[in-house]
């Protein structure tokens, strides 16, 4: 190689390590996280990380007082993104920015400079951001367990636009982080009902319900089918505006109980990864297929970041002898507040029978709530 040859060579080589320095942690727009619900992230004495209790390969590390977890971990659990420049480092969370340079003690978030305690560390190819610097002043819930010492945060990206969304959504942490829960009703004073519509096999009357809902100032949830939200996500991009929750049926609907316990998990991952793929999530409520469920399979669904939703009766909306009088007259015997239905979006007959029977409960000083606004008391 010549001279001339040689200096180009280090151009190019220059070019492209500055190209990789700027491009290698690109945001980019699925980087994004749109979780509706907190994601839980857990540091141990023995510095091993778990998010939503299942562990992580990344390790965590210890600087004086300071703990420090690898920025994959940030992006894994909150969408984080980091880039370089000239200017500095910028690692992005929603839509909140942390802005640093080099080994500076302090970052800057909005206006404020906030301590680092320690500045980020290059370590093994990973950058490593102080844990709790960075996620209280973000507004992360971060707290202590006591005995085990382990150190756990608790955030969502949701909570940024809706900080109300926080009070609520921490008062469920136990229950996501350790008990299996069936929840099928909510005790309450107040007149709510929360109904649910399984399957989506009908986009019309999906839309048809979730715009009825909306009509009546009322929220409901969906437990949609993976193969169903990718033929018509223009479905669920409406009940996502119109302010229902959106919640995993798995993705092609086999009965839990039938599959190993490995296709169970890869059908629960597999609904997320459609509803990720356009920026949204069905976590965290998670109901089985034909109510085919058992404690082991509720404690699997537990360990992948749900909460099972059951329900305290069924609209009747399925089998031979359903019409839209008995679908009516059942939800008239079993209404109370704080009861979850469960119905199916696959037949307009569904939506008729909702249509007829909702002025009526709204008469009675219903109000129609989905899961999340049941969970949190609205
Ligand atoms: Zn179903």
């Amino acid at each position: 190689m010549n001279c001339r040859t040689l200096r180009w060579f280090v151009v190019a080589i220059l070019v492209c390590g500055l190209a990789g320095a700027v491009l290698l942690p690109v945001p980019s727009a699925q980087a994004v996280d749109t979780t509706s619900w907190f994601r839980l992230l857990t540091v141990d004495t023995s510095l091993a990380i778990s998010l939503n209790g299942s562990k992580l390969s990344a390790r965590a590390m210890r600087i004086g007082e300071t703990l420090l977890v690898p920025f994959s971990v940030l992006h894994q659990a909150w969408g984080a993104v980091y880039a370089v420049s000239a200017a500095g480092s910028a690692l992005t969370i929603g839509f909140r920015h942390a802005v640093w340079k080099g080994m500076s003690p302090t970052y800057r978030l909005d206006l404020l400079d906030m301590p680092w305690g320690v500045a980020p560390v290059s370590s093994g190819g990973q950058l490593y951001i102080p844990l709790r610097e960075l996620m209280e002043p973000m507004g992360a819930f971060v707290g202590k367990r006591t005995p085990s010492g382990e150190v756990v945060v608790a955030y969502s990206t949701k909570w940024q636009k809706e900080p109300w969304l926080r009070q609520g959504q921490l008062a469920q942490v136990e229950a996501i982080d350790q008990i299996p829960v069936n929840l099928k009703r909510v005790a309450t004073i107040h007149k709510v009902v929360a109904f649910t519509f399984d399957d989506n096999w009908d986009a019309v009357a999906a839309v048809r319900i979730a715009e009825l809902f909306h009509a009546y100032n009322g929220h409901c949830t969906f437990f949609v089918i993976g193969t169903n939200v990718r033929m018509h996500p223009e479905v669920i991009r409406t009940m996502v505006r119109l302010g229902h929750d959106i919640g995993n049926h798995t993705h092609s609907h086999p009965a839990a109980t039938n599959i190993t316990e490995a296709t169970f998990v890869k059908q629960i991952q597999a609904c997320e990864q459609v509803l990720n793929g356009m920026g949204l999530t069905s976590r965290p409520y998670f109901r089985f297929p034909y109510f085919a469920e058992d404690k082991h399979l509720m404690q699997i669904v537990t360990d992948q970041g749900y909460v099972t939703i059951g329900s305290a009766w069924t609209i009747e909306d399925t089998g031979p002898n359903w019409s839209v009088a008995h679908s009516i007259a059942t939800i008239r015997r079993f209404i109370s507040p704080g009861v979850i239905f469960v119905g199916h979006a696959n037949n307009m007959m569904t939506y008729n029978a909702m249509k007829a029977i909702l002025p009526e409960l709204a008469g009675q000083g219903y109000s129609f709530v989905s899961i999340s606004e049941l969970l949190t008391g609205r």
